[in-house]
């Protein structure tokens, strides 16, 4: 499939520009340098050697970690024509030769392998047969010991410039911190291979993080009141947690499922499966979901944890949103997530080297949920960007918090923190501050410190606010050692003497009055004009029989942002119908005529008075 690259753009893809540094990555690529890509989710990495794999002579071969979404980037592929097909462990022995009969012939452009398939003789010999257009390494970040996604065969993969050393390679992840960045280039032999880095910002993801009061509660709110029917993943730390969250909330009518390792493959991929291929499943997760999935139309990633570090919390609602429609990353945090990952870190068999980097990665974190300040611009820092002004779709810019005085209850904290023996945990502390009458702290004679009743006028829920913070800011430390118990730092010193002041965020009340149900069309709308919305109904209607005829995901036939174009510009005829974004020369052959029946039908009853959408 010979051709420009920019034409390519758009008689395959439908596209008519490229995004951001697409083109030089692609043009880089084609001329047969070595590249070494780092770009958000969504960002469109797969353009960058998907077009390249066309433009040059032979097959791409693409490196992918996860068997089980090979298929659904083949399918892709295959719906705007081109000839892809994978390599692994799930075939039969017959499509294997069927595979590589047409990869002999020149009958594949692009082949998606598993790293242990690739690496194993019997592919190699393959690839010595065969004209190869270029190595592509998914998810690079995978060959990093210190990150969570570690796969050993991604080692193995630098010898493939050994034994291939005339064909380019490009490394893509969406990982961005420098000692990855470092050990992806010394692992893969990429040293002198030219490095993309693309701006980090997904402008459509909106950033919130509200304090957590009871967060269930709160999250089914956010569902109702902004995410009905879409398409979610929800993080939890344990894998209890996401059963009981996921059975809640289906409970509530919410198609949530479980997923976390403890659950055999089977269900895991059966799960998987249902959220790809459907409309409106929450998954309910450990962190251990989500690498690979493009699922284009995840409205929403909501934390009921707090992630450990920003690397890990940018990567999970990084896959919200990847349509560039609006989406949302919430997050519930409290007291008690510093204390259990604290407790993670402090207990875990790593090095004190290791240690310490991990409690500067869960600082980082901390620091940012107790921002006043824009999200984004503190998000995009954190990787070496920066945010010329604040970004006007975070929960700070959009709501600005108050923040009070608060040296005085900081005072009154610390102090009491001290005065019964830096020995015990939250709730007593907050206990003795409100002067509760209690025949613990009288056993403890710690209804005669001065301190006793000092703290009457705020509320247990305010105290929980405070201590929070003053953890989060690094005066008190938590030791987890001793049940939890709170100890002054060497910065709490000045604020004891009263030589500093502290400033903290005053957290929002919660909710008490639900507002009024927006649905997911409103959201919807808020992109689509009203009148669209019942053509833009039957379009995807279509799409999902079509889906389900052909056993694909329904974004596999359009995105959501195609079908909204569909319905606002509603195109008459084949030439209109090619203009709409995502819709190529293939696309348009099979489906062009379908959707503009679709279209007229609906114009022509929409005149008619009581007329329905079909
Ligand atoms: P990544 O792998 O970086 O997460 P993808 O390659 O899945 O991102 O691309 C994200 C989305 O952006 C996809 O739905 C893709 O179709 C779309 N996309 C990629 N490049 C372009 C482009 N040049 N114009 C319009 N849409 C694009
Ligand atoms: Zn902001």
């Amino acid at each position: 499939m010979p051709g420009s690259a920019r034409e390519l753009l758009g008689r395959v893809f439908g596209y008519d520009r490229f995004r951001g540094q697409q083109e030089a990555i692609v043009e880089h690529t084609i001329a047969g340098g070595d590249s070494l890509v780092l770009m958000p989710t969504g960002g469109g990495k797969s353009l960058c050697y998907q077009l390249p794999a066309l433009v040059r002579p032979g097959a791409a071969v693409v490196v992918s970690p996860l068997i089980a979404l090979m298929r659904d980037q083949v399918d892709t592929l295959l719906q705007t024509g081109v000839r892809a097909a994978c390599l692994n462990s799930t075939l039969a022995y017959g499509e294997v030769l069927d595979v590589e009969d047409r990869l002999r012939a020149g009958g594949i452009d692009l082949l998606y392998v598993a790293p242990e398939r690739l690496l194993g003789e019997r592919t190699l010999a393959l690839l010595d047969e065969v004209e190869l257009a270029l190595f592509a390494i998914d998810e690079a970040h995978c060959v990093s010991q210190w990150g969570h996604d570690f796969r050993p065969e991604y080692l193995q993969l630098s010898a493939l410039h050994e034994r291939f050393p005339a064909v380019p390679r490009i490394a893509l992840t969406a990982t961005a911190d420098e000692p990855t960045r470092r050990e992806i280039r010394e692992r893969l032999r990429l040293q002198d291979a030219r490095v993309f880095i693309a701006g980090f910002d997904r402008p459509n993801i909106r950033y919130r993080v509200v304090p957590k009061q009871s967060p269930r509660e709160q999250l089914a709110r956010l569902l109702d009141n902004e995410h009905r029917g879409d398409a979610g993943i929800v993080y939890c730390l344990s894998r209890r947690r996401v059963e009981e969250t996921a059975e809640w909330l289906r409970a509530r009518g919410v198609d949530a499922r479980p997923y976390h390792a403890g659950l055999g493959g089977r269900v895991r991929g059966d799960t998987q499966d249902a959220f790809v291929r459907g409309e409106g499943v929450v998954i309910v997760a450990t962190i251990a979901f989500g690498m690979g999935i493009d699922k284009p139309d995840v409205r929403f990633v909501a934390h009921l944890d707090l992630p450990k570090s920003l690397e890990a919390y940018y990567q999970e609602t990084g896959r919200a949103g990847r349509d560039g429609l609006p989406a949302t990353a919430w997050m519930a945090y409290g007291l008690q997530d510093v204390i259990t990952l604290r407790q993670m870190v402090d207990g875990s068999e790593a090095g004190e080297a290791r240690k310490r980097l991990e409690i500067r990665k869960l600082d980082a974190m901390l620091g940012y949920c107790e921002l006043t300040t824009c999200r984004r611009r503190t998000l995009l820092a954190y990787f070496g960007e920066t945010l010329g002004e604040a970004c006007g779709n975070c929960d700070n810019c959009l709501e600005p918090p108050e923040s009070w005085d608060a040296t005085e209850a900081a005072q009154q904290a610390l102090s009491c923190v001290y005065r019964t023996g830096q020995r015990f945990g939250v709730g007593y502390v907050i206990d003795v501050l409100r002067g509760k009458d209690d025949d613990r702290i009288r056993r403890f004679g710690h209804d005669r410190l001065t301190t006793f009743g000092i703290g009457a006028d705020l509320d247990a829920r305010q105290w929980r606010s405070v201590i929070r913070q003053l953890v989060a800011r690094g005066l008190l430390r938590v030791d987890v050692e001793k049940y939890g118990s709170l100890q002054l730092t060497a910065a709490a010193r000045p604020v004891l003497r009263g030589e500093a002041t502290v400033e903290l965020r005053r957290d929002a009340l919660p909710a008490r009055k639900p507002r009024a149900p927006r649905e997911t069309r409103d959201r919807v709308q808020s992109v689509l004009g009203a009148e669209s919305q019942p053509l833009f109904d039957a379009l995807r209607a279509r799409r999902r029989e079509l889906a389900a005829e052909q056993g694909v995901p329904p974004y596999v036939i359009f995105h959501d942002a195609s079908l909204m174009e569909m319905a606002e510009r509603r195109p008459r005829t084949l030439d209109e119908f090619a203009a709409i974004p995502g819709v190529g020369a293939t696309k348009l052959e099979r489906y062009g005529e379908m959707f503009i029946a679709i279209i007229r039908t609906h114009e022509s009853e929409g005149r008619a008075p009581a007329a329905a959408a079909p």
